[in-house]
């Protein structure tokens, strides 16, 4: 085999590796972003029952303010019961105090109920918080895993790329700059043998002129069908 399509060959051989373990790469970093966003749901999901908690928490307060006011207004209707002489005012005072009495009676019931609600709110977010730690447990193990195999990929990486710049290194500079623009552009394969009369990517015909030079390995010649680089498989 002629010497540079030799070292093309193994040119094209060592990107294939190099792009090989760049996948396994992006695959790493997709197993993070899918623990990543495992993580962020949960976390928004825990803020927002803590936002829930927090309104309701107000409400509360609010509410047991109102209670206040009107317990302190029932005081006062019931000194003005005890203040009063005539039977009509008697009459208008006691209907005042049904009166408050009802409205505390319903915002007891109200304050009662929240009560109730806010401690299931407390409960949910504690167990949504529980929740959160044991998937940070498991989610150490997967990012110990893939911080791991992360580090045997970067050393691999590493070789590879020393690997391929040797190979580079002894392409020609004419034939290395053609084969990386058409790398480049196809993101796969720039090399291929002859399919019997046509070219081993696409499948066109090369007239028997032009197969002879590429078979007596003469020259590395390119497609017309697709642009690659072809050679004669001896
Ligand atoms: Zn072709």
């Amino acid at each position: 085999m002629n010497p540079e399509l030799e070292a093309l060959l193994a040119l094209q051989a060592d990107d294939n590796a190099v792009m090989e373990l760049e996948r396994r790469g992006r695959e790493l970093d997709g197993r993070l972003t899918v623990l990543d966003r495992e993580r962020q749901a949960m976390l928004e999901a825990i803020e927002r029952s803590r936002q829930a908690l927090a309104d309701e928490e107000k409400r509360q307060r609010e509410l047991a303010g109102k209670v206040q006011d009107h317990k302190h207004l029932q005081e006062r209707n019931v000194a003005a019961l005890d203040a009063v002489r005539k039977p009509r005012e008697a009459a208008a005072a006691m209907s005042q105090i049904e009166l408050t009495r009802k409205v505390l009676a319903q915002e007891e019931s109200d304050l009662h109920g929240l009560s109730s609600r806010l401690q299931d709110m407390r409960q949910g977010l504690q167990l949504q918080e529980m929740e959160l730690g044991e998937a940070d447990e498991r989610q150490r193990a997967a990012r110990d895993e893939v911080a791991a195999a992360r580090a045997e990929l970067d050393r691999e990486l590493e070789q590879a790329r020393g690997k391929r710049a040797e190979s580079a290194a002894r392409v020609p500079r004419a034939t290395l700059t053609r084969y990386e623009r058409i790398r480049g552009r196809r993101k796969s394969d720039a090399v291929f043998a002859l399919r019997g009369a046509a070219c081993g990517n696409c499948n066109t015909a090369i007239p028997l002129q032009r197969r002879n030079i590429i078979a007596g390995g003469r020259s590395i010649d390119v497609c017309e069908g697709c642009g690659v680089l072809l050679y004669a498989a001896s």
